[in-house]
């Protein structure tokens, strides 16, 4: 019988095939005692030898992976790691004062750094763990002179299914042998969810027992668009997951057709589409999915793949720059950090109960002026370079909005006086993502350049419900009208002010949810990019009369569910028979 695992999408796309199971090796080694200096010698000898093979093993993923920036930046990270002087010269003590074996000092020099890892206050450096763990056992093997990774060994294109995988490893692994990746651990931020996006690989994380469940070779089914992994799928499984594979690839292949033209509605109503990205590098891919401009630039993941980056501007920069260059003259909307939440500071113990309702996004941007201002300064110096809008989340009052525009102001000043070279200071928007930002919008307005809805915190919050909890995930619903009716507000508000209105969760991109939207009248719809090519075709047979007495309608309705039978009943003779069946098997996964 098949077993249907629920996770989180990390990478979109769908893949079958057979299981391919990942041990996870132990950094742990036996101990080996020398007996005669002339022991000692050669094993310092072995030591250095494994240290070059190592360095030759990450430069060669490096060259492999050179056009993704970030993946590159974190294989650097990883050959700094291995050449720490400090590091070498404890292992080389050990091995010449204790006389033991190379791979022994090498194991017990790696836990001491990792232990000294794992108690650092800063959350960021802790996270540094995975990279130290993941550089030392690499070396470990070469020492052991073992195949680290049994991958190199297959010869035919397989899914991984692992506990874990280290980023490296991710980063080295074929494109052509990887049909997807399932993952017990992780998150739709790990790296190795970073990594697998950059390589179109479709992968699913977060499943906490597939490593166990998996048997190896059975025919396994990843379906990174919704998060399911499927063991041994039954026919008819198999049979809607190979149709779903089919119409992904056939949209792929239609992405270059439809490329070109611009989204609109039936009757020719204009709607800007645009894409979220989530690492500089997939800018490149926005022209060949069909969208316009990046209505959402999530910058965690240049702090998350470089150590110290909170301090280092010109990663920043560096980053701004080129998805600002590869877009121009569309526009670019950079977030400013959001972390906190779910966001890499959730694993680490903390003394907030509720991280969701704590020290997030802006709130730890203002409490840190001096870290902030690096992204500012970075983001100052690359708005020359295109059409860059700054946007603040979390927003729940109008003086944080005023803070930011003041530490811009004062920047901008400062570059001016060095003479560093910077753009015009950007328009500075706000997501609307609280409740207190729906109520307090025409507070906020005057002082905002544009608005985005972030309709993933906004149902969280308007419904209590914890976007990252499995035990309340049937309630969060981002039709329940308590959502849909602040949309109505938003949108309404921001009309009468004469602001641009986009939205950027999620339920831009459910079919049911875009007719609303549209009707509400919002600017623009910005979703994950390789949605672009459908939420185009949704867009193009909708009419704009009928989806505003659709947006009316579901105002005065009770439910969430009279909500979607309301717009079902519009679009079931109108979207393509896909659509319809994943609406379909949605409702069917919800229970009516
Ligand atoms: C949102 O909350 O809807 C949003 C787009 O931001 P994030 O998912 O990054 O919190
Ligand atoms: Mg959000």
């Amino acid at each position: 019988m098949s077993i249907r695992l629920s996770g989180t999408p990390a990478s979109p796309g769908v893949s079958i095939g057979p299981a391919f199971l990942l041990d996870v090796e132990e950094i742990r080694v036996k101990k080996r005692t020398l007996r005669t200096p002339e022991e000692v010698e050669s094993e310092l000898e072995r030591f250095s030898d494994a240290l070059a093979k190592t360095r030759g093993e990450l430069e060669s993923i490096s060259d492999q992976i050179s056009d993704i920036i970030e993946g590159k930046q974190l294989i650097e990270v990883h050959i700094l790691l291995l050449n720490d002087p400090s590091m070498i010269a404890d292992a080389q003590n050990l091995i010449k004062n204790e006389c033991v074996c190379a791979e022994y000092a090498v194991s017990r020099v790696l836990y001491e750094v990792l232990e000294r890892f794992s108690a650092m206050k800063d959350p960021y450096l802790r996270n540094r763990a995975v990279d130290v763990r993941d550089v030392g056992r690499r070396l470990i093997a070469n020492l052991l002179g073992t195949e680290r990774e049994a991958l190199v060994n297959i010869k035919s294109p397989v899914v991984l299914i692992s506990s874990d995988l280290d980023p490296s490893q991710t980063a080295g692994l074929s494109r052509k042998q990887l049909l997807g990746i399932a993952t017990d651990l992780g998150g739709s931020t790990s790296h190795t969810a970073i990594l697998a996006r950059s390589m179109g690989i479709p992968a699913v994380v977060a499943l906490n027992d597939v490593a166990e469940s998996a048997v190896p070779g059975q025919t396994i089914i990843i379906d990174g668009i919704h998060g399911y992994v499927i063991l041994d799928p039954d026919d008819d499984e198999l049979q809607f997951y190979s149709e779903l594979k089919k119409r992904y690839n056939i949209a792929e292949a239609e992405i270059a057709l439809n490329a070109e033209s611009a989204a609109a509605t039936a009757d020719g109503q204009p709607v800007e589409l645009s894409a979220n990205i989530e690492f500089s590098q997939e800018a490149d891919q926005v022209h060949r999915f069909g969208g316009y401009g990046i209505g959402l630039f999530r910058t965690e993941f240049i702090r998350l793949l470089t150590p110290g980056v909170e301090d280092n501007e010109e990663m920043h920069y560096r980053a701004y720059k080129h998805v600002l260059k590869t877009m121009n003259p569309e526009p670019v909307i950079i977030r400013t950090l959001d972390l906190g939440g779910d966001k890499f500071l959730s694993s680490i113990p903390t003394v907030e109960k509720n991280p969701f309702l704590g020290w997030r996004g802006i709130r730890i941007c203002l409490d840190r002026p001096v870290k902030f201002s690096n992204q500012l300064r970075a983001l100052l110096r690359a708005a020359k370079h295109g059409n860059a809008k700054i946007m603040l989340p979390m927003i729940t009052g109008y003086d944080q909005v005023l803070q930011v525009r003041l530490m811009l102001e004062r920047i901008a000043a400062e570059l001016d006086r060095d003479g560093i070279p910077r753009g015009d200071i950007p328009p500075l928007g706000i997501m609307v993502e609280t409740p207190a930002a729906v109520l307090g919008i025409d507070l906020l307005l005057p002082h905002s350049d544009f608005v985005s809805i972030g309709s993933n915190d906004l149902t969280q919050y308007t419904l209590a419900v914890d976007r990252g909890s499995p035990y309340v995930s049937k309630l969060f619903d981002s039709m329940h009208p308590a959502v849909v009716r602040q949309i109505g507000i938003v949108a309404e508000k921001c009309r009468e002010a004469g602001k641009w209105v986009g939205i950027c969760g999620l339920m831009a991109s459910d079919p049911l949810a875009i007719p609303l939207l549209l009707g509400f009248g919002l600017n623009e719809l910005s979703v994950p990019m390789t949605l672009i090519p459908d939420v185009k075709e949704i867009i193009s047979v909708i009419n704009m009369n009928d989806a505003k007495s659709l947006a009316e309608q579901a105002l005065t309705l009770k439910s969430s569910d009279e909500i979607r039978k309301c717009v079902l009943n519009y679009v079931e003779s109108k979207y393509p028979e896909i659509i319809l069946d994943e609406i379909h098997r949605e409702k069917n996964d919800r229970g009516n």
